[in-house]
């Protein structure tokens, strides 16, 4: 058995955990990240990351390696819609770049890149990891023990810190009992990733819905685009069986309010078919003694609203400002700020993610007129939960997170 003793352990090398290795390491702390994938798969998520997650990243000193990598930017957001003519959802577009200081827009990189990328530039800091470690076992208290297989030996880890960042369905937080909250589940998401679309204008992204069906667009380097689909549990069958892949491409091409729908129709699926239920985890206290957890093993948010790439960043940033305060005062971590910040901040995103599921996938004509009515409430300057996806949640007043607000919102 290989034993040692390095300052922080974090479980998972994803966003969160190679963000924070990252971060950690450049700053002189003993890092050492065990991840179970030797090379990140295509798991259908986390493409696009909000203005206020590019903000996150770019406090990180995170942004420039992304933008070596020839992450795209998206400066608009266009809501085609079967409410309005191609030509008016693009006058409704939204300007991303207004949306934060960086002004740049959303980013929109694979997750399997941006992971690729955090892994190598934690190594590159200084930090050890291990892909491919297995077995991992975590034992919580004020000398916490991590132990786990790797490359056929059995290594023992003695941290002064755990992180627990190995995604929605973490080990580590199943292993320490964590208790998770959940609400119900809403509806499906699934997406996939098409090549062969040329035309698509690099700096757009579509959010929109036509019929029974929530669609958003994502490009991606190329002539490559995320596509995803929202739609309700009984429609299942739909998206389901060995050609899915094809039928998700179908509904795509039949949507008459989106004019590049026949460009779609002639893209070629390069990766799996990925449907995921829709609702909000979270957790009262993400830590323990010598434990904390972030991102999405701290629990995550509906992804309907696509915010857990910039949740995950700024989980990083509190706890990485917290472990260097803590190293400079040669005292231990209070991490109370963070999980107090995190909860408000979650609290509001779920919110948020509720009230666009009402908006987006509840389908028929009143829905329909509803989504209308509401949009125009909120180009009125209306207060609304709303804009918290795109600026962060932080920057709206909490009133805007009030039953009564959100009633006014969606009143007839
Ligand atoms: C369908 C869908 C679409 C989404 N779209 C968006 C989007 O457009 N924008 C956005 O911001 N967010 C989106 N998200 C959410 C986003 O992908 C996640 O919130 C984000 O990836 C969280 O980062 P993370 O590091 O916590 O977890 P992950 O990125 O999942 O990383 C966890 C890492 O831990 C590793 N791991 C897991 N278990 C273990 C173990 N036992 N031991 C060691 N390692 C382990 C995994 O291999 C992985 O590398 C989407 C999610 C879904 C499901």
């Amino acid at each position: 058995m290989r034993h040692a003793e390095p300052d922080v352990v974090i479980v998972g090398a994803g966003i969160a955990g190679g963000a924070l290795g990252t971060v950690l390491a450049g700053a002189g702390f003993e890092v050492v990240l065990l991840e179970r994938e030797k090379s990140y798969p295509d798991r259908v998520r986390g493409e696009f990351m909000a203005p206020w997650g590019v903000t996150e990243l770019a406090k990180l000193e995170l942004l420039q390696p992304l933008r070596d990598a020839s992450a795209l930017f998206t400066r608009r957001s266009v809501p085609y819609d079967e409410n309005f003519a191609p030509a008016e959802a693009e006058a409704r577009g939204l300007d991303l770049t207004k949306m934060h200081s960086e002004g740049l827009g959303g980013l929109c990189l694979g997750h399997p890149a941006t992971c690729a990328i955090f892994a190598q530039l934690a190594t590159a800091a200084g930090a050890i990891l291990l892909r491919g470690a297995g077995d991992i076992s975590v034992t919580s208290g004020s000398r916490p023990l991590v132990s786990c297989t790797y490359d056929g030996a059995k290594f023992e880890f003695q941290p002064r810190l755990v992180i627990g960042a190995d995604g929605r369905n973490s080990s580590v937080r199943k292993e320490l009992g964590f208790k998770v909250n959940a609400d119900e589940p809403r509806n499906l998401l699934g997406g996939m990733l098409v090549k062969g679309v040329p035309s698509w204008p690099r700096d757009m992204q579509v959010i929109g819905v036509e019929d029974r069906f929530h669609f958003l667009i994502f490009p991606q380097g190329d002539d490559l685009l995320r596509l995803y689909g929202s739609y309700h549990f009984a429609e299942k069958a739909r998206f389901d069986g060995p050609t899915r892949r094809a039928k998700l491409i179908d509904a795509f091409s039949k949507l008459s309010c989106v004019p590049y729908a026949e460009a779609i129709a002639a893209s070629i699926p390069i990766g799996p078919f990925n449907s995921f239920s829709n609702e909000d985890h979270w957790i009262d206290d993400p830590t323990c003694p010598g434990t904390v957890l972030i991102g999405d093993a701290a629990g995550h948010n509906d992804p309907i609203i696509g915010q857990g790439l910039s949740i995950a960043l700024r989980d990083v940033r509190l706890v990485s400002e917290i472990l260097r305060d803590a190293k400079t005062g040669r005292r231990g971590p209070d991490f109370r700020p963070y999980v107090e910040e995190r909860a408000e901040r979650m609290r509001r995103l779920r919110i948020t993610a509720q009230v666009v599921t009402t908006l987006r996938v509840e389908f028929g004509p009143e829905e329909r007129k509803r989504r209308a009515r509401v949009g125009k409430r909120v180009a009125e300057g209306q207060l609304a939960p709303l804009p918290a996806s795109l600026i962060g949640p932080e920057r709206l007043p909490p009133e805007a997170f009030l039953p009564e607000t959100i009633e006014r919102l969606l009143a007839p």
